[in-house]
This record gives C-alpha cells, structure tokens and sequence, in this order.
C-alpha cells in the first residue's frame, strides 16, 4: 500500500517513476518531453489498486500484496474511458464515446460464419499448436506477402492473443533489464509499459503536431546511446493519426540497419490510409533490417475484429521459436474459433475494410473541419488509422460550465461529466495538452458529440 502511495504521490506530482529515461535534447523537443509522466488521473490502475487498498485496510484485513512490477503499471487509460463510457451508456445516459479504438462496425457476415462452423469441428474443441493453426500461420503469411510485399515464411509467424499479446511478447523475447528502447511520443499507451514489464527503459522522443508527429532520424540518433536496443515503430499511429512518408520510413530503417537495433514495427492500421498517405512496411522498405525486424499485426482494426483476440507477430525464426516458448507458459494456442474467424479474414479479400475506409475517410474529413472551428482547439489533420489528436492547450485554463479543467486529463473529465462525451486525454500517451478522438463512430453520434463540445466551448 505505501508502495502504490509512493507511485500515486509521485505521479501525482508529474514526477516518472523510475526505470523510463526521457530524451531532451532540442529545447523544442524539451517542451513535449519535458512535461510528459503524467498518467491520467481518475483513469489510472494504481488509483483503483489504492482504493481498494483502502478498502481492505478499513475492513481490517490485510491489504493485498502486489509485486512491485505489477503495482507499477497504470491501468490502461484508453479502455478506462471506454468502460467508464460505456457503463454510463448501458446505464441509459445519452453518452458519446470518442474513445474507442475499435471499429463500429459488425464483423462481417462471411467470416462470422467461418467461426460458427468452427464450432460444429471437433478438433477446434481441443488445445492446438501455441504458434497457430498451420492453415492460419501460412495465410498470414500469403496475406503478408500480398498486401505489403513482405515474404516470410510461415514458421516466422507467430499467432497471438490480440496484436497486444504480440507487443508485450515482442518486447518480453528481445530486452534484457537495462535495455533501452526509442518511443516515438505520443505513443500508443500499451508500449511503455510492456516495454518496462519486460525490464526495458523506454526513452520517449517528443514529435509533436509541428513535425507532423513523425520523429526524425536526427532525433533518434540524438536519443541512441549504448544501451539502444530497439526502436517502436507505428505507423499509422495511434494516436495521432500520422502516416511516416516512404522516404522517412526507409531513412529510419536504413538507420537502424546501420546502428545494429532492432525495430518492433507496429502495422495493425496498414489498410486505414487516406489521401495520398501509403503505408510501407520497414523491412520492405530496407530488406537487410528483415533480421533485427519483428513486425505486429492483427485482424482487429482491418475486420472490425477487436473482441476476437486474433494478431500475431512475424520475426525472425529464432524470435518465433523463443516468443512461441513464453506464449506456451502464459496463454498456449489461442482460442480456435477466433483463429478459424481470422484464417477466413485475412484469406478472403478487402472489400470490407475498402468500405470502412470509406466511412471513416468521410469522418475524418468532418471531425477536422468542426474541430477546426472551436476556438481553442488545434486539429491537424491526420493522414491514417481512425484517430485524430488535437492540440487543446487554447482551452486550459478556461472556465467551461462554472469549471475550470487545467489540464488535458481534468479537461476530458469535465467534457464527460458536463456533456456526456468520452475521449481520451493527451496524458495516456505520454503528451499532456491534447485529446485524443476516434471517428469510427456513427456520422450522426460524430456531429452530435463535437457538436456537444462546441457548444460548451462557446457557452464558457
Ligand atoms: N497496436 C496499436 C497501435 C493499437 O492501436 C492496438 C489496439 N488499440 C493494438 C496494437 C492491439 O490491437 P488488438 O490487441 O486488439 O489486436
């Protein structure tokens, strides 16, 4: 308990925990850097174990213990404000949630049916390989092969709970303690802490909306020191939406190449590009980075999969086979049904994620241009995945509905509570001072909800 005190004091006081480093170099980076170890107040795990804590302690009983590891780790603050939204939902309040990373639409049809005739299989009711149904470990990679042009071999693949088992699995088989990995800020909430379970050092490099939220080979030579072990790329992001142009992505794998690090590449959102933006896969862009190269990806976002619990990781064999050896202690194979679900997705053919891409292109384009007209709020406009991250630092200090919210976190609990509109605040990925919003939501639930903000904004 005073542990998880000690954690909440010094969160609380904007202080990082030990065991994350924070580059700074030009003061222009300073800035995004230098205010970063925030973790989202009201949405933290550590403000849960503490009052539960409490709890126990006031009824006498012993409080439970909790390893250090463990009790280090902040709840993840985007699915906090997406169970927060849609409990206050379920419970009959007209809530709007721009917090979801998840897609709005149904799976679709034929690939639910894959899944229901699994069901009826026999040999789907028993435990199969941890690394994943051969069919499926070879049609990820034909897929892989087809759609970025990246030729692996099946025994490359490994099959996971969700691209989220394949991050912390990626991390957990390449560091050793003290080994530190370059993070692109903002960042995905899930990287720092899986890098840090795994006894890794992040080291966040600040690319704010100046930059595009693309860092720069310049900074990331800055950041490298001896202990650089690898680099986390994303692209498209999450959360800001940002797409690296072709020319940088090769600079930064040839880069990496050049340095010996390895890249943990981050494709889950390689079918959501809009515009002229065009995803590259790294090791296809720089062949020779294929052996320091571990690439994650799943079918949540391109099938509108998220509760299947379907990704997987491609690396070398010797990652697969040690990643397969960790996975067969934690999880084993993952469950058969979504894997059939999975081997019918990725085998069949676009169309469904060609026409979400519609939906959500359209949404982009609204969600940037209403943003745009509140004043306060600085959107750029995102070129990739279904997020945008506006810059909403015009609106601190201001006084909305009587409150004043002075921060990004206290500002996202103000919109939920004044008016019913779930997002999440900059401090979930490492950059007080923006929001992040999903559009893959309804177009009529989109203009009501930033409606809804708008008209807060101009209310005061
Ligand atoms: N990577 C990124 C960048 C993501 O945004 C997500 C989901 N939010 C994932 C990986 C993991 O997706 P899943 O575990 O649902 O496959």
């Amino acid at each position: 308990m005073r542990r998880l005190t000690c954690h909440r004091a010094r969160r609380d006081r904007g202080l990082r925990r030990p065991g994350s480093r924070v580059y700074k170099a030009a003061p222009d980076l300073r800035k995004t850097s230098s205010s970063l170890g925030g973790r989202v107040p009201g949405v933290g795990g550590c403000r849960n174990n503490k009052t539960d804590s409490a709890a126990w302690h006031d009824s006498g009983m012993a409080a439970p213990r909790i390893s250090t590891r463990i009790a280090a780790i902040a709840e993840s603050a985007t699915l906090a404000v997406d169970t927060k939204a849609k409990a206050l939902k379920a419970a009959g309040r007209p809530v709007i949630g721009f917090g979801a990373g998840e897609p709005d639409f149904p799976t679709p049809d034929y690939i639910v049916a894959a899944a229901a005739a699994a069901c009826a299989e026999p040999r789907f009711h028993r435990y199969s390989p941890t690394a994943g149904l051969p069919e499926l470990r070879a049609a990820i990679a034909a897929k892989t092969a087809r759609d970025s042009g990246y030729a692996v071999d099946p025994t490359q693949v490994l099959v996971t709970n969700g691209g989220k088992q394949a991050v912390y699995e990626a991390f957990a088989t390449l560091l050793d303690p003290g080994d530190e990995v370059l993070l692109p800020t903002p960042y995905w909430t899930t990287y720092p802490e899986s890098i840090r379970l795994a006894g890794g050092v992040p080291v966040e490099i600040g690319a704010d909306e100046t930059q595009g939220y693309l860092v720069t080979v310049e900074q990331l030579e800055a950041a490298r020191t001896e202990r650089t072990m690898a680099l986390l790329f994303c692209s498209p992001s999450n959360p800001t939406g940002a797409v690296y142009p072709p020319d940088q992505v090769e600079a930064i794998g040839r880069w990496a190449v050049k340095h010996g690090l390895w890249v943990i590449t981050d494709e889950i959102y390689e079918h959501l590009v809009y515009g002229d933006a065009v995803q590259v896969s790294l090791p296809v862009a720089v062949p020779e980075l294929a052996r320091h190269c571990v690439v994650v990806n799943g079918v949540a976002k391109t099938y509108a999969m998220t509760g299947w619990r379907v990704g997987w990781l491609i690396g070398p064999p010797a990652v697969v086979a040690a990643a397969t050896n960790l996975q067969s202690h934690a999880t084993s194979n993952v469950a058969n049904v979504s894997q059939a679900a999975a081997l019918c997705a990725v085998s069949g053919d676009l169309a469904a994620v060609q026409e979400m891409k519609a939906a959500f292109d359209r949404r982009r384009r609204t969600m940037v241009s209403m943003l745009r007209e509140i004043p306060g709020v600085d959107c750029p406009e995102p070129h990739g995945a279904f997020y945008v991250y506006p810059s909403v630092r015009g609106l601190l200090g201001r006084t909305l509905r009587g409150r004043t919210a002075n921060t990004s976190a206290q500002l996202a609990t103000l919109i939920l509570e004044e008016i019913e509109v779930a997002v999440v605040p900059g401090e979930a990925f490492g950059t007080p001072g923006y929001l992040r919003l999903s559009y893959a939501l309804s177009d009529d639930d989109l203009a009501e909800g930033i409606g809804r903000i708008s008209a807060l904004v101009s209310a005061g």
